[in-house]
């Protein structure tokens, strides 16, 4: 794994590699020895300022977040920036927050280096899906309330054409990744396929970070708690019965180290 001195003459290797939910502490050793060794990281804007923060000195700290409506950087560039940098004998860190293969286009990165023969070593993260719930102790399965779990893209584009039915209701965890535009129209589609009003919802923000927080609802109410609470991204949405958990009682955990606090 140890990352070769620049100049070698040789093509680099592209690290895809999970940065966790936000939490340093949840960077895997392979991960955080990647980080501390690199001379050049290309990193999303969800990957934390306390991670890039342990890069060593000198090393180049490539920004390519990209936002809903201000792509800073398209996916297109963002292949030829790591293929361009491999071909130039630089190993390349290639930095995503949560696991790359979780809805990080990590496919098409590590596609993008084969097709040009650079080699790719994927590593993995800790997805947000699995902080978020450890952190918020809403177990994603659980013995008396779901067995099965679904991890689902909410953001707009083929939204209403998706087919949803039977990913949530009895026995099931939904989790929406970047559904907090589209919560009205996630909302209208669960109910319009038969799930009840009433059934539990957890919004999981800023998971991991000092920033967390935890807003319950029912599925009827998510819409209005996302713009009442003036819920920021990133923030996964879980629905189903385990999102009542740990304990049935609707609270707010307003940061990890902090205690709980009822809801008012
Ligand atoms: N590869 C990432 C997901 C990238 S998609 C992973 O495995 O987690 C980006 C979405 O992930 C965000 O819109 C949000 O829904 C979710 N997300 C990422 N980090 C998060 C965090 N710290 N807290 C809550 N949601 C997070």
């Amino acid at each position: 794994m140890n990352l070769r001195p620049p100049s070698s003459g040789q093509t680099g290797t592209v690290y895809l590699v999970g940065a966790g939910p936000g939490d340093p502490d949840l960077l895997t050793l392979r991960a955080a020895r990647l980080v501390m060794q690199a001379r050049l990281i290309v990193h999303d804007g969800l990957v934390s300022p306390e991670i890039l923060a342990m890069a060593k000195p000198g090393a180049r700290l490539v920004s390519v977040a990209k936002a809903r409506s201000r792509h800073t950087m398209a996916q297109d560039a963002i292949n030829d920036l790591l293929v361009s940098e491999a071909l130039a004998g630089n190993d390349v860190v290639r930095l995503k927050g949560g696991d790359p293969f979780v809805f990080g286009r990590g496919g098409e990165e590590a596609e993008a280096c084969r097709i040009a023969g650079v080699a790719v070593e994927v590593v993995p993260g800790i997805s947000s899906a699995l902080g978020a719930s450890a952190a918020a102790q809403i177990p994603l399965t659980h013995r008396d309330h779901a067995s099965i779990v679904s991890f689902v893209a909410g953001q707009c584009k083929g939204l209403s054409e998706q087919d949803w039915s039977g990913l949530a209701g009895k026995g099931r965890t939904l989790v929406i990744f970047m559904g907090l535009a589209t919560a009205a129209q996630i909302t209208e589609k669960l109910i319009a396929d038969g799930l009840t009003p009433d059934v539990p919802v957890a919004i999981i923000e800023k998971a991991t970070t000092p920033a967390m927080r935890v807003l319950r609802c029912p599925l009827a109410g998510l819409a209005d708690l996302v713009e009442s609470a003036r819920v920021a991204s990133p923030a996964l949405i879980v629905i189903g019965d385990v999102a009542a958990q740990p304990d049935n009682t609707i609270r707010t955990l307003s940061s990890q180290w902090g205690a709980l606090e009822a809801e008012q």
